[in-house]
């Protein structure tokens, strides 16, 4: 018999009562550290006092007006967002393949407006990931998010990640934007070169073409900057954010330039909950936060130790991880020899939380508030679970 919540994912066995800043813990009072970070969303991580103030607070007021009625926290959003980014302006909604659709329909009506509407094709990345609506994953053409629902959506050509000489050869007249993420999440946690963004935005200049970053996942301070496309010193045309910027209040957001949103005028495109009042006032608090002086300082910093800690790891576990780590900031991975499932439940019976990714990666995506003396205690459990780890390995 189907379960009465859609079997559409595989589910630990755990469930948590409550959180507190890095730390769930379960019905039992199990403690966990939390370095899943709920896919990098817990950008705050749980419980924080300023996030739970904002929310409460707004909730004794309005919840939800409409968009046909001026927002006070979209305005305020929007203008924070701005002055912290290449963008001119931004549209509320509620999720990352929400937000990453915005922006395709955005790079299709800038087509339209500029009267080539013969330019309408998107060239992305095998590995990538945008979000489960059919546009996301007719762009992200893998097996396991497509099969047996197609047809597809026209308008994708697919390329390797990280090949310039691959990307301009994709290149037709009926192109109008790449899109990349600057970090691939899902992927395997796949960190573009400053180089190869570089390479794309030059591309796009000289072709015409708009240059479209997804940083649902690695965006809002996730990297150490505020966006992940700071450290190329270069800017996308259009930009999706999602997951860290509501820090687990549900929200999304399609940045752009003036120019590249030129056709996004009045009844182009619309939400009925996106940027709703109570969405607004988190990630209000959220980016308060994260610009405050220091605090991307101390995630850089954060993130380095972690860096330094889990490429010391991967050298003192050969049977178990191979390659070096990957990754920047507090968005790390390891490619393990087990299946990264297995590795997982392991880290979580021992009180470590960390989560799959493609390539059997483990990824590490805690709050970004993080401490030293928290890595150092994930760090200890990761020692401890590989080394039983390899002696399994050893036994097989
Ligand atoms: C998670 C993710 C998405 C999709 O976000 P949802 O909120 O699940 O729709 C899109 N792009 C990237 C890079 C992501 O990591």
């Amino acid at each position: 018999m189907i379960s009465a919540v859609m079997p559409t994912y595989t589910r630990a066995d755990v469930m948590f009562e409550r959180g507190e800043g890095v730390f769930l813990f379960d019905a039992a009072g199990h403690r966990y550290l939390d370095f899943h970070g709920g896919v990098a969303v817990s950008s705050l991580g749980h419980a924080h006092p300023r996030l739970v103030k904002a929310l409460t607070d707004q909730a004794g007021k309005v919840w939800h007006t409409s968009n046909l009625f001026r927002i006070a926290g979209q305005e305020s959003l929007s203008a924070r967002l701005i002055a912290n980014s290449f963008a001119d302006t931004a549209f509320f909604c509620n999720s990352g393949a929400e937000a990453w659709e915005c922006g395709l329909k955005v790079i299709r009506k800038y087509f339209h407006e500029s009267d080539q509407p013969e330019r309408y094709r998107v060239i992305t990345c095998a590995g990538g990931f945008h979000g489960r609506t059919m546009a996301a994953v007719s762009a992200a053409k893998q097996e396991k998010l497509v099969k047996g629902f197609g047809p597809l959506l026209d308008g994708f050509d697919q390329v390797s990640f990280g090949n310039l000489n691959e990307m301009r050869a994709a290149i037709t007249a009926e192109t109008a934007a790449i899109c990349v993420e600057p970090v691939q999440g899902e992927g395997g946690i796949r960190t573009a070169t400053a180089d190869y963004l570089r390479g794309l935005r030059a591309m796009c200049d000289e072709f015409g073409l708009l240059l479209y970053f997804d940083e649902v996942q690695s965006g809002i301070g996730r990297t150490g900057k505020l966006f992940a496309y700071e450290w190329s010193g270069i800017t996308p045309d259009v930009m999706c954010l999602a997951k860290g910027l509501g820090g687990g209040f549900p929200v999304g957001a399609c940045l752009a330039t003036e120019a590249a949103a030129r056709g996004m005028g009045a009844g182009s495109h619309g939400s009925t909950f996106g940027g709703n009042p109570l969405a607004m006032a988190v990630a209000n608090a959220v980016l308060e936060v994260v610009t405050e002086p220091g605090f991307l300082a101390r995630v850089e910093a954060t993130g380095e130790l972690l860096g330094r800690e889990l490429a010391a790891l991967v050298q003192r576990h050969p049977a178990v991880f191979e390659e070096e780590a990957r990754g920047i900031g507090l968005m790390r991975g390891v490619k393990c020899i087990p299946a990264n499932t297995k590795v997982v439940d392991a880290l979580r019976s021992q009180g470590l939380l960390a989560v799959v990714a493609s390539d059997n990666v483990v990824r590490f995506l805690p709050p970004l508030i993080v401490g030293p003396a928290e890595v150092n205690e994930a760090i200890a459990i990761l020692d401890r679970t590989a080394a039983a780890l390899a002696q399994e390995e050893a036994a097989l």
